[in-house]
């Protein structure tokens, strides 16, 4: 039996891959406007790692790590996410000595062993971002904006942006300890989850998609109440100059994030049109979380943007059309004194920045013209012994069908024949 990939872990071909790349390429321009660098961490960490920043009564530590043991005994991770790898990094590669502000992108894939469904994978893909040094709320609104700003520019302008604020260590506490006695006085009407979750993780509860869940949470208490000063004064400002930024948002006091390290500025993007997954980016403020990993008190925001989520949306909205990269000359010689010759005409193309395909498989020149005119191609160069001899090619325009003979000595004004 041939082998197979594992479960929940995709392969990513033609035509797709040209619009993951397209996605990529533009997070690329785009952040680096933004003065973020990208930084490659590795995709396998100590588990602990994941157990201490994301919080071991999560619903990702506690039942999703992709994680295993390795031959020395000890306890390995598959990253679930972005941020703690690039904080462990921050920290190890004493990057805060010298300037503690610093811009990270990272792009690539992550892992959860979760029962694989639609719109669901084991390895699945994000593009993230990391603002480390910097508490002005401002930098909240300057990293929603540029996610914002990502998005429209792939054509996805009706995403709703999402706001709240989840408090500090200071006044969080009071608003989990009312939220927990609400909690406490309609436990016959939470879900099993919730049901658990309301000893070590109560505010789970709040973003919680069971019905009867979502009902009890339109009575439920608001962290808006709660909030200090400090923390009023952060999240006003973050939404006076998101405003000023031009991105529309709305509040909504129910956004919590899955993760412990978030506080303060939290927010989503999403959209209706992927059924109940509908966060397509999210992020968050997460202050204490360099120390907590043993780096210094350095304050630090960031987010992440599903890519399956994303490229399900663009070619749902056909904002971008997948399509296979053609040829704009492709090559056809009979011989090997034609074989030669191609290989100088395909040369000089190339320097020129011309994709060219030469055929080496092809049998006969009618099997050739056939794999041609199957790959797009709008142009052909043939040759054959007689061309060899008489020192010339045909050029074939594939769109009308018509052949000129070109002397090999004009090879140099190829390119502005077939730009014409
Ligand atoms: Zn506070
Ligand atoms: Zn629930």
């Amino acid at each position: 039996m041939a082998i197979k990939a594992l479960r929940g872990m995709n392969d990513i071909f033609s035509p797709e891959i040209h619009v993951w790349q397209l996605v990529e390429d533009h997070a690329r321009k785009l952040f680096a406007l933004y003065g973020y660098e990208e930084v490659r961490t590795p995709v396998l960490e100590e588990l602990n790692l994941f157990v201490r920043s994301i919080g071991e009564t999560t619903s990702i530590v506690e039942k999703e790590m992709y994680s295993f043991v390795d031959r020395k005994g000890k306890a390995l991770a598959l990253r679930p996410e972005g941020t703690a790898s690039i904080v462990r990094a921050y920290i190890q590669n004493e990057r805060a000595q010298s300037d503690p502000v610093a811009r990270y992108y990272n792009i690539g894939p992550m892992y959860r062993y979760e029962r694989p469904q639609q719109g669901r994978y084991r390895q699945f893909h994000q593009i993230g971002a990391e603002v480390f040094g910097i508490a002005n709320p401002r930098i909240d609104a300057e990293m929603i904006h540029m996610v914002d700003q990502f998005f429209q520019g792939l054509g996805i302008d009706d995403l709703e942006i999402e706001l709240n604020s989840l408090g500090c260590p200071i006044c969080r506490p009071g608003f989990t300890k009312k939220f927990s006695e609400y909690l406490d006085s309609h436990q016959s009407s939470l879900c099993e989850d919730c049901h658990r979750r309301t000893q070590k993780n109560p505010l789970r509860a709040l973003d919680c998609k069971q019905e009867t869940c979502m009902t009890l949470m339109k009575e439920a208490p608001s962290i808006q109440d709660d909030l200090c000063d400090e923390c009023e004064g952060h999240f006003d400002t973050v939404l006076t100059h998101l405003g000023h930024l031009g991105s529309s948002f709305s509040v909504n006091h129910k956004i919590v994030r899955g993760l412990d390290y978030y506080l303060r500025t939290t927010f989503e993007f999403t959209t209706s049109q992927l059924g109940t997954q509908n966060a397509v980016a999210g992020g968050g403020r997460y202050d204490g979380l360099v120390r907590l990993l043993g780096g210094p008190n350095v304050p630090g925001i960031g987010f992440a943007v599903g890519m399956e989520r994303l490229i399900e949306l663009i070619l749902l909205k056909q904002k971008i059309t997948p399509s296979v990269l053609a040829p704009t000359v492709y090559g056809i010689a009979m011989g090997d004194a034609a074989h030669e010759l191609m290989i100088q005409v395909a040369q000089s193309l190339r320097r020129s920045h011309i994709f060219v395909e030469i055929d080496y498989e092809g049998q006969s020149l009618k099997a050739m013209m056939r794999r041609a005119d199957r790959r797009q191609t709008p142009w052909v160069v043939i040759m054959g012994d007689e061309e060899v001899n008489k020192g010339i090619f045909i050029l074939r325009n594939m769109g009308t069908k018509e052949q000129k003979e070109i002397p090999m000595g004009e090879v140099q004004q190829l390119p502005q024949r077939i730009k014409t």
